[in-house]
């Protein structure tokens, strides 16, 4: 009987090695797949390809590059005007220093934007508000280039149309505005800069007709200016009504609230000789 016995010593070892013959077949096939598959894997993860969270966002192409996921498209509010970004709403206190498409011989091309500039020149500007000139969705806040400095872009759905533009603020001095923050027409997203001192202060200010953009592309273009809109003739053409935006007004009132509320909570212990006063009794 032990001749027909399954399982003898050399069928044991037989199988032992195809076993170990098959797991190392199989590691090599993995580590293949891996190298295979990477130049596939890149392509179809591409930033065209999916709506992907943030975190996992592949890295971009460009720096400073804008590409509104589908999340973001339906994140983008309808604007009720454009105003300026500088200045006054109505764009007192401040000029256009170089207007959009201004040919730059020496940069190379025509101006992106437009360079908003206080009255006073030079440097006057430095750390004036910098206001978002619609309502809209923050969609990039970063520094693209030293050149560059500080960028915020905002995303706005045009009043009465479903059309989405973009607004791009940069050189700032500082950004306030956070990565996907709804703003109100009026916020204040940052302040007027140099770009780490490469230039006098002011603002530039563009304006984006795609849902597309790269922050940190030359503000000089040799063959035309690009998917860029004259940001002067956006605000005339879409005005900001002569009242502030309901939205932002109504994100200021709670901020207040949440601000006496915090004020009732009871205080720290007061140094001697101190008269609490509660703020609320001011209002
Ligand atoms: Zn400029």
């Amino acid at each position: 009987m032990s001749g027909k016995r399954f399982l003898t010593p050399l069928r044991l070892f037989t199988l032992g090695l195809l076993g170990v013959g098959a797991i190392a077949a199989g590691v090599i096939a993995l580590l293949n797949t891996k190298v295979d598959d990477t130049p596939a894997a890149a392509a179809t993860a591409g930033i065209y390809g999916q709506d992907v969270p943030p975190a996992t966002m592949p890295e971009k192409l460009l720096p400073g590059y804008v590409l509104l996921t589908a999340h973001q498209l339906a994140l983008v509010p309808e604007a009720d005007g454009f105003q300026s970004p500088c200045g006054t709403a109505q764009g007192g206190f401040v000029y256009d220093a170089q207007p959009f498409g201004t040919p730059n011989p020496a940069r190379g091309g025509k101006h992106t934007g437009c360079d908003i500039n206080g009255i006073g020149g030079a440097d006057t500007d430095l750390g004036l508000p910098v206001h978002a000139a619609a309502r809209g969705l923050v969609v990039y806040v970063g520094e693209p280039s030293p050149a560059w400095g500080k960028v915020v872009v905002l995303a706005h759905r045009l009043p009465g149309e479903n059309r989405i533009i973009q607004t791009l603020y940069a050189h700032l001095d500082k950004s306030i505005a956070r990565l996907g923050q709804l703003v109100g027409r009026g916020a204040t997203i940052g302040t007027v800069g140099t770009a780490n001192g490469n230039y006098k202060a002011h603002l530039h200010f563009e304006a984006i007709a795609s849902i597309c953009t790269e922050a940190g592309l030359p503000a000089y273009v040799e063959n035309g200016t690009m998917n860029r809109l004259d940001p002067q003739k956006l605000l005339a053409s879409h005005p900001a009504p002569a009242v502030p935006d309901p939205y932002e007004t109504i994100r200021r009132l709670r901020g207040r609230e949440a601000a006496l509320q915090q004020a009732d909570t009871p205080a720290a212990e007061l140094p001697a000789g101190t008269i609490p006063i509660k703020p609320t009794q001011f209002l």
